[in-house]
């Protein structure tokens, strides 16, 4: 039944008749272009939400997120503005969680399949690590995988699995994703540890090590052909 939702959740596209009727500029896409004041092409006309297309900051492109997330934070800026304020809407990463069963399941940015679709042949690594040191008791298992894209070390996406701590290392990955960040410095970002709560090597850390290798074995591969071409 969950997995239902989620597929049904993941093929609903907009329904942009009334926008379409009034006069609404549609994006490539399909959904209602705004700008990032959330103005649509008719003056004093905002939108937000489900609706309308939105620049993901990972592929640099208009999309559909159909996010909470993102449908609250425009709806604020789009109020904002109608009511004479200013604000802005950069765009998003398309962070997302969902429980399944015992299981945390977050993301953001691109998936493999998403970004070959976009045509990036992007660098993965998957790594299973624990949210906790070996020897202290209830640590879970967490799999993380990362994704880059060669032509600049970009963090691409990220994906993790576990029973615990899913969430928000999704959004810690997200932040960097946000700002652009290479895995090279992603991987530099220290995190917290403690015994009960935190690992000193966290899974996500760990995970951008060995993309980070992977990585730089591409680029030294690229490189050595390039010479032996010349
Ligand atoms: C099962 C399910 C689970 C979800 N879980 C999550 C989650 O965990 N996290 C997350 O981030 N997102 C989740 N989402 C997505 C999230 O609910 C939507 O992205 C978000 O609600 C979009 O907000 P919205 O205001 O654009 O549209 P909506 O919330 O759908 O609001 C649109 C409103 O307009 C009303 N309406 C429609 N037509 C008319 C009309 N002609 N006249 C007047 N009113 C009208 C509707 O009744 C509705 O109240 C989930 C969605 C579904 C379906």
């Amino acid at each position: 039944m969950v997995l239902n939702i989620i597929s049904n959740q993941a093929l609903r596209r907009p329904n942009t008749q009334l926008a379409q009727s009034a006069g609404l500029a549609l994006g490539q896409s399909g959904g209602i272009k705004t700008d990032e004041r959330m103005a649509t092409s008719v003056p004093s006309v905002y939108a937000a939400g489900d609706c309308i297309e939105t620049y993901d900051l990972i592929t640099r492109r208009h999309v559909f997120f159909q996010l909470s997330t993102t449908a609250i934070r425009q709806a604020l800026v789009a109020g904002i503005n109608a009511a004479g304020g200013s604000a802005r809407y950069p765009g998003s990463t398309g962070v997302t969680t969902v429980k399944l069963f015992d299981l945390e399941v977050a993301s953001f940015g691109a998936t493999t399949t998403l970004a070959e679709k976009l045509g990036i042949q992007p660098i993965s690594v998957r790594v299973t690590g624990s949210t906790r040191l070996p020897y202290y008791p209830g640590g879970k298992d967490l799999t993380v995988k990362l994704l880059a894209d060669p032509k600049d070390g970009r963090l691409l996406g990220a994906q993790l699995v576990g029973e615990e701590g899913a969430t928000l290392r999704a959004n810690f990955a997200s932040m960097a994703g946000a700002l652009g960040l290479t895995v090279a410095e992603f991987e530099q970002i220290e995190t917290c540890y403690s015994p009960p709560v935190a690992p000193v090597w966290d899974p996500v850390t760990i995970a951008a090590q060995a993309l980070l290798r992977r990585l730089q074995t591409s680029q030294a591969k690229s490189s050595h052909l390039a010479t032996v071409e010349s």
